[in-house]
């Protein structure tokens, strides 16, 4: 008798959102990597009891047409690549095509859009049963809206993992704080229970750029930072590291972009830890929101869907400038100077 038999898409994609739907979190990084992929200005998101009961995103990016609408809560379903060689050069922050199959597998998702030129917008709805979404005509200006009611209602055992509406709300304040951070341009807002949590309007300017820091590291953050912009063999480096004054004792105001992308990463921290060496108290953590920028041909972002690692081609020529640089911007640092960006 056979014993081999195909899983149900359903559950394929069950077992698939086990490992990138972890929490409403998760779900937050998703939807908003999608909203920024499809070049949204303005992202709104309402969320209620921590993302569990409610997640809602909206944006005003390029829309999906009504015949991808069903398409794009298919499993290895995507836009953003063809083949193999896209891969190299892909820029989105999505690509797998996993995302909207994962979560709707395991939610009440609603998915709404209107395509840039379309004259209606249309609507697909799943409830996390076999995938045979409903698609009906729906009033939406251009752009799209994503709904995610009711997380884990179907896989107890996943549900029963998540942590108080406190703690897994601070995650997915988190993940928007870090997609803030890395798009100045785009305008964000955040509500949760009904209450406005902080609305971001675009930063065009230093000033404005400084100011949306100062909304999502804290006033003191800002005000006890030096400002670097260092560029040097094609690297360049910008953006805020903490005076030693303003240590941590939890490494939890951290902040590393590598063209764009937040990234976590050992020979970034190690460079850090190796600059602030002589002047942090030990145990104490240093505080830094920074922007790297290289080429893309030198550094592989796409190692993992969840994890934020990066591999570059020449760590070690990345160590010594981000040492150097933040060596130099820490010991240039005089008691009263003002935070004029280094040369
Ligand atoms: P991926 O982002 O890896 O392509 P997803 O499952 O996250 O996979 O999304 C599937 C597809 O749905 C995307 O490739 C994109 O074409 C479309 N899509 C999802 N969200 C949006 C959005 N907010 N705006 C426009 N298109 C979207
Ligand atoms: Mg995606």
């Amino acid at each position: 008798m056979s014993r081999i038999h195909l899983l149900s898409p359903r559950l394929a994609n069950q077992i698939a959102a086990g490992e990138v739907v972890e929490r409403p979190a998760s779900v937050i990084k998703e939807l908003l990597e999608n909203s920024l992929d499809a070049g949204a200005r303005r992202v709104d998101i309402e969320v209620e009891q921590a993302g569990v009961k409610l997640l809602r995103v909206r944006d005003d990016g390029s829309g999906i047409v009504e015949g991808d609408l069903p398409l794009a809560l298919s499993r290895h379903a995507t836009s953003k690549i063809q083949q193999l060689d896209d891969l190299e050069r892909v820029n989105t922050l999505g690509f797998r095509g996993e995302a909207l199959a994962s979560v709707s597998s395991v939610s009440r998702l609603t998915l709404t859009s209107c395509a840039a030129g379309a004259d209606q917008g249309w609507q697909v709805e799943t409830e996390g049963r076999d995938m045979e979404p409903r698609l009906q005509p729906a009033a939406h200006p251009q752009g799209t809206t994503v709904e995610v009611r009711d997380l884990f209602f179907n896989t107890p055992a996943r549900r029963k993992f998540l942590r108080t509406e406190k703690t897994e709300f601070s995650h997915l304040e988190e993940v928007v704080k870090r997609l803030a951070l890395s798009r100045f341009d785009v305008a964000f807002s955040l509500r949760h229970n009904g209450r406005p949590v902080f609305n971001l309007r675009p930063a065009q300017t230093e000033q404005e750029a400084r100011r949306r820091v100062a909304t999502v590291c804290g006033p003191a953050f800002v005000e006890q930072s030096v400002t670097l912009d260092v560029e040097r063999g094609g690297l360049r480096l910008w953006g805020w590291v903490g005076l030693p004054t303003f240590s941590r004792s939890q490494a939890d105001l951290q902040y590393f972009f590598v063209n764009g992308r937040m990234i976590k990463d050992k020979l970034v921290a190690h460079a850090v830890r190796q600059a602030y060496r002589d002047v942090l108290f030990h145990g104490r953590h240093p505080t830094f929101v920074l922007f790297m920028e290289l080429d893309p041909g030198v550094v592989d972002v796409n190692v993992h869907p969840t994890k934020h690692e990066v591999r570059f081609r020449d760590g070690r020529m990345v160590h010594d400038f981000l040492f150097s640089s933040l060596h130099r911007a820490l010991a240039d640092q005089r008691p009263g100077d003002t935070t004029q960006p280094e040369a």
